[in-house]
């Protein structure tokens, strides 16, 4: 076997990516993980992790060197700025995986591309993205940046609660826009927040109904201009930055000729066995279609794909089986 042959290989060593490579090669399979950056993905932009079995409170950069440690004690190999370009399966049913450099051959690949920051789409957003300018997707890595200076916060999810309540901590004053009257966080994070608004020497305050139209200055951020969806009235807030918290998108723009993805770019899957329409492929974690968008249920779906792989390298067949009473965990 040539040293660019793999039993499995994965795509995305984030906690997805690192569930799937840990198991595959725990169970001995030849396994390559093959990241575009570094390993761990989103979890690397958090500094609490409270919702991870065993830990009551870890970082993200902690948790992923201890599983990265782990996947490599098993002798699985991961590649950084690896990133996979493209995916063809072979006649034989071997899968080639490409990077601009090299390409791989596998007979089972492990989709988890995960996902990325959603940009809002205003005016001044892209100007002021760059380091430095003001426009920041990630209040964990880039809080410090912003000391005692003023913020403006743009969300409604969990990530935009988390870390705007991160923000607060640094920050001299931050003004967190929301376009409803409801959070779609969580209903803890929600009342953590409202009790920081709350506090008497609060330095949050919140911006209900209300969208950001752009991002205005000279060669830095210098003021949002917000709408009041109900009102229409324009409001323009001073600041020295703006946190963009609106959502995530897949990335999977590199497969859309290879796996069937739905229109907003997730991968199909049977739910169960995580097979995509490719046989010898599956998908694993923030990518997929129904993913449930957490560290823990990320890492889940890498071990299970990585647990049905035995089946398919058992069997290729078993790909076009339906979902079986078979495989019921008693018959196991
Ligand atoms: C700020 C923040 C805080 C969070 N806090 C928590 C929390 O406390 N608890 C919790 O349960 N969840 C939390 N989450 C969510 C959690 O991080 C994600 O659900 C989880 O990381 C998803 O894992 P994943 O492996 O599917 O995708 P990702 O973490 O997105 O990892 C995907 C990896 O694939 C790589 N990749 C992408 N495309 C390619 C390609 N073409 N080739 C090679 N590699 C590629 C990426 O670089 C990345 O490393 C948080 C998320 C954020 C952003």
């Amino acid at each position: 076997m040539s040293d660019n042959n793999y039993d499995c290989i994965v795509v995305g060593a984030g906690p997805a990516g690192l569930g799937a490579g840990l198991y595959a090669a725990r169970d001995r399979q030849k396994t390559l993980l093959l990241e575009k950056f570094y390993p761990g993905g989103q979890i690397n932009n958090t500094d609490r992790i409270e919702n991870y079995p065993g830990y009551k409170n870890i970082s993200g950069t902690d948790l992923v060197m201890k599983m990265l440690d782990q996947v490599q004690s098993f002798g699985g190999e991961v590649k950084t700025s690896g990133e996979a370009k493209s995916l063809v399966r072979r006649e034989d049913g071997l899968i080639e995986v490409s990077t601009a450099k090299e390409t791989f051959i596998s007979k089972v690949v492990i989709l988890a591309p995960g996902s990325s920051y959603r940009p809002l789409g205003v005016p001044g957003e892209d100007e002021f993205r760059q380091a430095g300018a003001g426009v920041s997707y990630c209040g964990t890595c880039d809080a410090p940046f912003f000391k005692d200076k003023v913020v403006v916060a743009v969300g409604g999810g969990n990530t935009a609660v988390e870390d705007t309540l991160h923000l607060v901590k640094y920050a001299k004053k931050v003004y967190m826009v929301h376009r409803r009257q409801e959070f779609r966080a969580t209903p803890v994070l929600v009342e953590e927040l409202m009790d920081y608004v709350n506090r008497p020497d609060s330095n949050l305050e919140l911006k209900l109904d209300s969208v950001v139209t752009s991002i205005e200055g000279e060669d830095k951020v210098e003021k949002a201009v917000l709408e009041n969806v109900k009102t229409e009235a324009a409001e323009e807030i001073t600041c020295d930055g703006v946190f963009i918290f609106v959502g995530m998108i897949p990335n999977t723009g590199f497969l859309k000729d290879f796996v069937g993805l739905t229109e907003h770019g997730f991968i199909q899957c049977d739910p169960a066995y995580l097979r995509t329409e490719v046989p010898g492929v599956f998908v694993a974690g923030d990518c997929r279609i129904g993913a449930a968008m957490q560290l823990v249920t990320a890492v889940a779906d890498g071990v299970n794909a990585a647990m049905w792989m035995k089946h398919y390298l058992r069997d290729p067949n078993w790909w076009n089986e339906p979902l079986s009473e078979a495989l019921s965990p008693a018959e196991w």
